[in-house]
């Protein structure tokens, strides 16, 4: 019976695949630790989840710990004058939240998964702002971005893009409840969760004044999602780039996703020249991993397009390219996403 709903929640956890890859990359580098195996020989991620849980003598203690989408209080650091961030302590379906502090205002961008979270995050934010006026806005709707607005008090503006009002309008509360299913904490987390309602809907790009400081917000979607934001700090030099730009193998899960959109926003975010870039997971940086991006995008598009004219079938190209990518960014987490950018390469060719 353990073993049985070990399993079903794996396989309810990859079906959301954003959060599943990540959390099959987090047992591959365990994996990865424990016997000095190569991630290349490992990249079936469900195969390798079953590994190393049969391997694993607490699996069901291990897989709660890794599904704890509880942010840490007091971890919060300053990046700049204005810009401070909550580490995501690298851990899955949390993110690394942004707080950008104003002498009239405080933007908070991402909120995490729930009233629990979102509370730790407006606690921390009212630990550096300068008033109790507050933004709040999600990189993207995805659950542990976007649900911790509802802790936030009445008079904080809510602010969405068209693109994640409609994302919003096309899931509904349908990818929280997938998340209530990997971890108990994490069902309990969501209990009671609801999308706070938008009180400023924009479309194209616009600017936030907070006193002294002013946010770009940055609409790049579809890509990971349709409606992707990416934030300009101004005064600071600082891009947020949400899970567009990351330290880590990129997921283009909206069906909308294109890899020319993809490297046309690369060159869009590089032409910011920011100083530095908080993704949504995982480390800051600087122009470095954008070029990552632009590598990656440009390899899997052009090789692709070279493997078709081969003849190869899809799923040759698929096995191939895997093999090939996953060597040539080794230093990334998360090998077991590549297919899908796979699959959105050979899409573009029809389209
Ligand atoms: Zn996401």
């Amino acid at each position: 019976m353990v073993v049985r709903s070990i399993f079903d929640s794996i396989r309810s956890i990859e079906s959301v695949s954003c959060i599943g890859f990540r959390v099959s990359g987090y047992f591959l580098r365990l994996k990865e630790e424990d016997t000095n195996t190569k991630p290349d020989t490992f990249i079936m991620p469900r195969f390798s989840c079953l590994l190393v849980l049969i391997l694993a003598t607490t699996p069901l203690i291990s897989f709660a710990q890794v599904l704890d989408p509880t942010i840490q209080a007091g971890t919060t650091e300053q990046l700049s004058e204005h810009v401070y961030w909550i580490p995501d302590q690298k851990k899955p379906i949390i993110p690394n939240v942004g707080i950008v502090v104003g002498e009239k205002a405080t933007l908070v961008i991402d909120t995490g998964l729930g009233e629990t979270n979102g509370k730790i995050v407006l606690d921390e934010a009212r630990k550096v702002s300068k008033t109790d006026r507050f933004y709040v806005v999600a990189s993207h709707t995805h659950p542990e971005h976007d649900l911790g607005a509802m802790a936030f008090p009445e008079n904080a503006t809510i602010i969405r893009s068209k693109a994640q009002q409609q994302d919003i309008m096309e899931q509904g509360m349908g990818l929280a409840k997938r998340f209530s299913t990997f971890s108990p904490i994490a069902a309990e987390q969501l209990e009671g969760a609801y999308i706070r309602d938008s009180d400023l809907i924009f479309e194209n790009e616009m600017t936030l004044d907070l006193g002294g400081v002013h946010v770009r917000l940055i609409p790049v979607g579809p890509l990971h999602t349709g409606g992707d934001l990416a934030f300009y700090v101004e005064e600071d030099d600082v891009l947020f780039t949400g899970d567009v730009v990351m330290d880590q193998f990129p997921m283009p899960l909206t069906p909308k996703s294109k890899i020319t959109r993809w490297l046309e926003t690369l060159d869009k975010l590089e032409a910011i020249d920011a100083q530095l870039i908080v993704p949504c997971h995982y480390r800051t940086g600087s122009q470095d991993l954008i070029q990552n991006y632009r590598d990656y995008f440009s390899h899997a598009q052009s090789r692709v397009i070279e493997l078709k004219h081969e003849g190869k079938s899809d799923k040759e190209i698929t096995e191939v390219l895997t093999k090939e990518l996953t060597e040539k960014f080794d230093f990334w987490s998360d090998p077991g996403r590549i297919p899908r950018t796979i699959a959105v390469a050979i899409r573009d060719l029809y389209q």
